[in-house]
């Protein structure tokens, strides 16, 4: 139980967007799943468009630097780089400001290829990087209607953190 000197919110919440655009010939990965289709979304890292957008909701919910000012493209060292290394970084700022993610809702914004056979799948993938339950993960998928969009895939994602107690915390004892 959190002190009572602790002035923290005792929630937080965060929100991230991105966009990628496809690209043929390389794999399609969504949630830190490859999906079977024949093009795959290109960027400087492996292009997953909804762990982009979760690692910037968490970053955005402890108010720490947003993605592409902890991981510049223009850093060779993160080119093809798995992108759960950039939301275990996230987690880890996240965790280190003392809160935990009670729960994650996303929506993936894509022409192709159905996401609904393989929700469960990346569901329980980004509950699994994230140390939650895989009902503490949302995903909604959607056509881009009207938006002229056919061509990218975009994610939206919003994060609500509790504060949990420090690990220091526990074993304080008063004088
Ligand atoms: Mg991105």
């Amino acid at each position: 139980m959190p002190t009572t000197n602790d002035r923290r919110p005792a929630t937080r919440v965060g929100y991230g967007f991105d966009s990628h655009e496809f690209q043929l010939g390389i794999p399609l990965k969504i949630g830190g799943v490859t999906l079977p289709h024949d093009r795959g979304l290109g960027g400087h890292s492996d292009g997953d468009v909804l762990l982009h957008a979760i690692t910037d909701a968490l970053l955005g919910a402890a108010a720490a630097p947003d993605i592409g000012t902890l991981f510049p493209p223009s850093d060779p060292k993160w080119k093809g780089a798995d992108s759960a290394v950039f939301l275990r970084e996230a987690l880890k700022r996240v965790r280190d400001e003392g809160y935990a993610v009670a729960n994650v809702d996303a929506s993936l914004i894509l022409a192709a290829p159905k996401i609904g056979p393989h929700a469960a799948a990346i569901r329980s993938e980004v509950a699994k990087l994230l140390g939650v339950p895989a009902d503490c993960v949302g995903l909604k998928a959607k056509t881009p209607e009207g938006l002229n969009l056919e061509n990218a895939a975009l994610a939206h994602a919003v994060v609500l953190l509790q504060r949990a107690r420090k690990p220091g915390q526990k074993k304080k004892s008063r004088r």
